[in-house]
This record gives structure tokens, C-alpha cells and sequence, in this order.
């Protein structure tokens, strides 16, 4: 972008106006309240008329896993599903599935089909069960030899199925897992299933031992607050770097950021909120409950909170509220930046998963009771989830680990890198009171006398909040902050659910051994929760884990510290680390290999475009800058000279854009030498450690070098759109 082009850009967004747009209406033109029209778009079988109900029956009971699908089932759904779709003017059906590359893909099929040569609409069963992408071409991490190129994508009963309107047309979604010829799961979806019927074995019998013997089922439930930036398309157009890699690869900071910090729920701006209104608009349509929108710490920066549901259809949701946020933007003339960390020095963007587990009977297991037996259960699966987190901490940080990722955790306003759990003040207290085996005195100053079984009302403690903890207990749920804004969130779910199940598991046994043993519920449940938080007592943490200090204290408590991806992901390739994964049966084994060599080849070419891309703006735009300014500061000290004037400030100038380019353009050099060595190198996994260890320390020494120079250069000559037009002009 030539400078003019950055002014004319700016004009540009001055002159935007809110968009309006369709506001779903009755025929009379009179708004419909969100609740007429939510869900319009998912096919929902209690209202299909050719289903009986004998057939509505048997689909519940595949959907909640209690019975398998049959042929002539799905038949009768594909026939349901495609009345239902071309009803409401669908031409096309996809299979939509999340492959490794951490988003989704969908392959379009038209119903048309002849029948003799009568043209027809038809959707058949096997078409609804079954796809067969060509698997080649999605990341498979070295799992399937290249001539098998055949994957499968399995229909997914248990998120429902939808319509994905487009200005032209409309197309049925049918969510499915994504598997290789041998069962392999190729995608974040298939591992969470899987994780999701490990809980509800492993719970369901923890409820059952503990007497609540109603308790059929058990599942995760998942409510996901997504974090995004809004800039203007115009400006965007103008980074390559934005383009290329989803961050700006420097700018200078503008005087204000956020220390003043009156964008987190301020006022939302006429053409952010029209966007927000927008992107609920098709929310609400696609039965995505929407619920929460605010400005967010960052200025440009946005937070939308949907309520929760169980975990995979939640992580479903999540998908196409990211879809949704991106595609509605560019109808706003604005671009949405999911990426953890667009612009260094501001704020970055996380997707915290608010996790709980419910019973079928309405139970949150999470949620302190009302009375001493409810109050010793919470605390027992409070217990188990603390262990988990602290027995797995390192796949807990593997689970979020991503190049993006790695700009936001341990950066100064990010969960670090160091997985804890923070469970506020009192419940602190009583975990410790618990440890010692003394008595908690409540700051009321109620007695709660463990020993004597008095534990009651256990009030919610509203005013813990800890934004600095990567998991925190936020009075009936955690939320697991750490996670990133672009990630999928069926990775680290699968890995929570999978660490969880782990320790339920010895949870149950010990439980199971305590009550055979003559103890009543309620202690067995005191002494389980006991030896949990006795044994993961180092993993809590309850003060501010940004300071240096929690580094310092963590390191002697032998917690671990996994600042960048490749040292994250090195953990996949310790089975002493990963066997719960197939104990569990929530990966295979075959599957842990794959997910290594994914993370870690994308690790190396998120990092290699990042760079090429760093040193093709640096030569190609801000050299060429600073050589021209270089160029007239010396003319204007030769005719300054010539006339006798004085010329130190101008000289002073031109030393200093001097020094800076000439360090800047070595500096750049070096990299690139580094990088063009690496290539010629087999072992990924040391490529990736120098990457991170070398090139990206360098990349920021470039970045620093080009934001002084951007301070020194005319404004109207810096050659891209800098940090305050993209953050502050809308
Ligand atoms: P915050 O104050 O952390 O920003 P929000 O209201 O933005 O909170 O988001 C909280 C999220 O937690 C919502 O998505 C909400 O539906 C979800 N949530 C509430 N209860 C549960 C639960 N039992 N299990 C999972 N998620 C839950
Ligand atoms: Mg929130």
C-alpha cells in the first residue's frame, strides 16, 4: 500500500455508514421476536411429520447412546431430513467436518438425481451416514500411507443438523466425524465423542456408588466465550503480514491502549453493533443461543458468550460462531481477527471453555449444595478434577499449544504457560482446612466443622475472579482461560475429559473400596477428597499468575513451564505421559503420533510464512521508507549547510535512521540465512526448538527496529496502515 493509499483508506472507513440488515419479519413486515424464528434452521425430528413416534423413540435412544442406528432408521431420517431441507429451499448437502488444520470443511453434493430420466431431488441414507473425502489432502501426520487416500466422514447424530444460508442458495450441514480407512481419527471431533462416553461411563458409576442411583447418564456441558478483534477491511487489505498470518508482525503502539481501561464494557460503537446484531441475527437462526456481547479490554477488541450445552454440540456451535463472525464482518466492510495475539503490546484474544457435568436428573456436579452430603460430593469431585488438572498438566498446556497461542500465554496479560487452579478464598480455606484435617471457621463466622459432618450452604463466592488463572473455579464451573481465540475447541476438551476420566476412575475404586470397607458415603467422600488435595495441593494457586513471583514459586513446586509450542508438544512423545490417553480409549495410539506430527509441521510453516512474510514487508516497505527519508534529511542538511543554517537536529535524525536501517537490514539478512539453512535440515523437531528459540527472539529485535523507525519517518510516508488506524478508527 503506497502511503497515499493508507490516507485514502482512512477516508474510506470515515465515510462508513452501519449497515442495516434483514431483520427476520412476518408478512406484514412487523419484527419477529427472536424466539418465533430461533432454531429455524435446524432440522428438529419432534417436528418432522413422516417420523412416528415409535421412529422419534428409537432416535433419541441412538442420540444418548444407548442403542445404535439402524438402516432402516436412517433411511427414514434421510428421507425427514431432505423433505424438511428442500422445504425451506436447500439445492445442496455437505458433510461437514474439522480436520487437523484446526477449522472446518464441508464437500457439496446437489440432491439432484434422475430417476429413469425424470429429474428428482434425493438423499439417501447411506449418503446421510457416510462421505468419502479425499483424505490426501487434510493433514494426516504421516498416519496413513499416501497411497490410501480414502477417509470417511460418519454422520454425527449427536449435534443437530442445519441449514447454511449463502446470498444465493442454501446448503444442509450434516455434522460428522472425520476417520481414516482404519478407524483413525482424523479430526477434533472424533476424540471427543469418545471422551464424552468415557465421562458418562466413569460419572455416571461415580454417582451410582455414591448412592444417587437415579443417574443414568452423565455428560460435559461447555459454554464458550469467543474473543475477537474488529478492523476495518480497508486497513486490512494494507497489511500483508494481517493477510498472510492473521497478526501484525510489528507496529509501534499508540500512546493509548488500554491503561485507561474504558473500552472493556463500554459504550459498543452504531457499526459494531450493528455487525453484533447481525452476527446474532444468523446465531439465532442456526439455534446458537447467543447471549452475552461486550467491547473487550482491547480497543477493536470484542468478546460474544453464547449460553452453554453439552460439550460437542458447544464445540459445533463454537465453529460456525467463528464462521459466522468472520463472514458477517466482510458484509460490515470490517475484518474479524480470531487470531490469540493481531497486535503486540495490546491485548490478546482467548476462547475460555466454561466446563461443568450434569447428570440426566438436573444435577450440576459442580455446584456446592444446599445440604452436608451434597456439600461433601462437590468437594469430592471438585477433588478429582483438581488431581486431573494437576497429574496432566502438561497435556492440559499440549492441548492449547499453538504458534498463535504461544504469543498470548506468558505474555504479561495472558493465563502463563504454567498450568494451576485457582479456586478463590474460601474454598481455599476449606480445601486447606481439609489438608490438615482442622475445622473451618467460616468468615461468617459459622462453624463448618468437617470431622462432625456440618458442612453446610456452602456459599458461591461471587468475588473470586481471577482473569490471571488458566483454570479457574468460577462457583459451579471451571473455566479453562488458557485456551486460544482460533483454536478448536474440541481438542482440549477431549484432553480435560480425558484427564478427568483418568483420575475418576482410581476416584471410583477408592470410593468403592472405602464403603465395602464398612465407611459411610459421606466419609469415604471426605477421605477421597483428602487425598486428592493433599496430593495435587501444588497445582492451586490462588494469587496473580502474571507476577515473576508465580514463576519463581511454581518452578519450586516442580510445576511445569512449556513457554513455546514445539516444547509443549514434545509431551505426545512421552507415553509415560500419553498412556491415559489410550487407557482411556479417547486416542489411539497411532492417533498421538499423528497429532504430534501435526502440531509440529504447522508449528514450522505458520512460523515460516510469519518470517518470509516479516522480511518481504521490511525489504519491500519500510527500508524503501526509510532510504527515501534518509535521502531527503541529507539534501535538506546539504541546503541547510549551504545556507549557513543550523543542521543538528536534521543530522541528528539522519544518524539515527541511519544506525536503525542499517542494524535493521542486517538483522534481516541473518534471519534469513538461518531460515533457508533449516530447509535443507530432515529433523522437524529441531527446526521447530530453533524456530522458537532463535528466529522468533530475532523476529521481535526486527519488529522493534521497524516500530522505531515508524516513530522517526513522516506519518503520511509510513507505508502500511499502523496500530491506531486499525484500532482506532472505525
Ligand atoms: P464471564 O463473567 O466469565 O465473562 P460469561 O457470562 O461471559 O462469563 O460466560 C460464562 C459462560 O459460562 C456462558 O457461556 C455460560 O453459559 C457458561 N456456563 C454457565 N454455567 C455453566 C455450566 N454449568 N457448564 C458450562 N458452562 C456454563
Ligand atoms: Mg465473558
Amino acid at each position: 500500500m503506497a502511503s497515499d493509499l493508507r490516507l485514502k483508506a482512512r477516508q474510506t472507513v470515515l465515510g462508513r455508514k452501519s449497515r442495516k440488515c434483514n431483520i427476520p419479519s412476518n408478512e406484514q413486515g412487523k419484527f419477529l421476536k427472536v424466539s418465533q424464528y430461533y432454531g429455524d434452521n435446524v432440522y428438529n425430528y419432534h417436528l418432522s411429520k413422516t417420523l412416528s413416534l415409535e421412529d422419534k423413540d428409537n432416535l433419541k435412544k441412538v442420540i444418548e447412546g444407548t442403542a445404535t442406528v439402524t438402516r432402516e432408521l436412517a433411511t427414514k431420517v434421510a428421507n425427514s431430513v431432505m423433505d424438511w431441507a428442500i422445504s425451506k429451499g436447500a439445492t445442496h448437502f455437505c458433510h461437514w467436518f474439522q480436520p487437523l488444520t484446526g477449522s472446518t470443511a464441508e464437500k457439496h453434493d446437489a440432491f439432484l438425481d434422475f430417476d429413469n430420466d425424470r429429474p428428482i431431488e434425493r438423499l439417501s441414507a447411506s449418503q446421510l451416514m457416510q462421505g468419502e473425502p479425499d483424505a490426501s489432502s487434510f493433514p494426516n501426520g504421516g498416519s496413513r500411507a499416501t497411497f490410501e487416500a480414502r477417509g470417511y466422514t460418519t454422520w454425527d447424530l449427536t449435534s443437530p443438523i442445519f441449514i447454511k444460508e449463502s446470498p444465493n442458495g442454501k446448503t444442509l450441514v450434516i455434522p460428522t466425524a472425520f476417520v481414516s480407512y482404519h478407524g483413525d481419527a482424523l479430526d477434533t471431533k472424533t476424540p471427543l465423542l469418545r471422551s464424552d462416553l468415557k465421562i458418562n461411563e466413569v460419572v455416571t458409576k461415580f454417582c451410582n456408588i455414591i448412592g444417587m442411583n437415579d443417574v443414568k447418564r452423565v455428560i460435559t456441558t461447555c459454554g464458550i466465550e469467543q474473543e475477537y478483534f474488529l478492523i476495518d477491511k480497508a486497513f486490512y487489505f494494507g497489511r500483508q503480514d494481517i493477510v498472510m498470518t492473521g497478526r501484525a508482525l510489528f507496529g509501534s503502539l499508540t500512546s493509548r491502549n488500554q491503561q485507561l481501561e474504558d473500552h472493556y464494557f463500554g459504550m459498543i460503537e452504531d457499526r459494531v453493533l450493528a455487525y453484533m446484531q447481525e452476527v446474532e441475527i444468523e446465531l439465532y437462526k442456526l439455534g446458537i443461543p447467543a447471549k452475552t456481547r461486550h467491547n473487550e479490554v482491547a480497543p477493536g477488541q470484542f468478546e460474544l458468550a453464547p449460553i452453554f450445552k453439552d460439550s460437542n454440540v458447544a464445540s459445533d456451535n463454537n465453529q460456525m460462531i467463528m464462521t459466522i463472525l468472520r463472514t458477517v464482518a466482510l458484509k460490515h466492510d470490517f475484518v474479524c481477527l480470531l487470531h490469540e495475539k493481531p497486535f503486540a503490546g495490546v491485548n490478546g484474544s482467548g476462547k475460555h471453555l466454561n466446563w461443568s457435568m450434569s447428570t440426566d436428573t438436573g444435577v450440576n456436579l459442580l455446584e456446592p449444595g444446599q445440604n452436608p452430603h451434597e456439600n461433601f460430593r462437590f468437594l469430592a469431585v471438585l477433588a478429582t478434577v483438581t488431581e486431573a488438572v494437576f497429574r496432566h498438566q502438561d497435556m492440559m498446556r499440549m492441548g492449547i499449544a499453538s504458534h498463535s497461542n504461544d504469543h498470548r500465554l506468558g505474555a504479561n496479560e495472558a493465563p502463563p504457560s504454567i498450568m494451576s487452579v485457582f479456586l478463590g478464598d474460601t474454598l481455599n480455606m476449606i480445601v486447606q482446612a481439609i489438608i490438615s484435617g482442622s475445622a473451618y471457621v467460616a468468615s461468617d463466622k459459622k462453624f463448618l466443622d468437617l470431622g462432625a459432618r456440618q458442612l453446610a450452604n456452602l456459599a458461591k463466592d461471587n468475588t473470586d475472579r481471577n482473569r490471571t488463572s488458566p483454570f479457574a473455579f468460577t462457583g459451579n464451573k471451571f473455566e479453562f482461560r488458557a485456551c486460544g481465540s482460533s483454536a478448536s475447541p474440541g481438542y482440549p476438551l477431549s484432553i480435560l475429559n480425558a484427564a478427568v476420566c483418568d483420575v475418576f476412575e482410581e476416584t471410583n475404586a477408592f470410593l468403592e473400596g472405602e464403603i465395602a470397607s464398612g465407611r459411610s458415603v459421606n466419609d469415604a467422600l471426605s477421605a477421597l477428597s483428602k487425598k486428592w488435595y493433599t496430593h495435587a495441593k501444588n497445582i492451586i494457586f490462588n494469587g496473580d499468575g502474571y507476577s515473576e513471583e508465580w514463576r519463581k514459586e511454581a518452578e519450586k513446586r516442580g510445576l511445569t513451564n512449556h513457554r513455546t509450542t514445539p516444547e509443549a508438544i514434545s509431551v505426545l512423545k512421552d507415553s509415560a505421559k500419553t498412556n491415559f490417553l489410550v487407557q482411556t480409549g479417547i486416542f489411539k495410539e497411532g492417533e498421538i503420533e499423528t497429532r504430534h506430527n501435526v502440531m509440529l509441521e504447522r508449528y514450522i510453516k505458520c512460523r515460516d510464512i510469519e518470517l518470509r512474510t516479516l522480511r518481504g514487508m521490511v525489504l519491500k516497505q519500510v527500508l524503501p521508507v526509510a532510504v527515501d527519508y534518509k535521502g531527503a534529511l541529507a539534501k535538506n542538511i546539504a541546503n541547510l549547510k549551504a545556507s549557513g543554517v543550523d543542521h543538528s537536529l536534521e543530522t541528528e535524525l539522519l544518524t539515527d535512521l541511519s544506525a536503525l536501517s542499517k542494524s535493521l537490514f542486517e538483522q534481516v539478512t541473518k534471519m534469513t540465512e538461518v531460515l533457508d539453512q533449516l530447509h535443507h535440515g530432515s529433523d522437524e523437531e529441531k527446526t521447530a526448538r530453533v524456530i522458537a528459540q532463535e528466529l522468533m527472539p530475532q523476529s521481535v529485535q526486527i519488529a522493534s527496529l521497524c516500530n522505531q523507525i515508524e516513530e522517526i519517518v513522516p506519518d503520511e510516508a509510513w507505508p502500511v496502515p499502523k496500530f491506531y488506524d486499525m484500532l482506532f478508527i472505525r
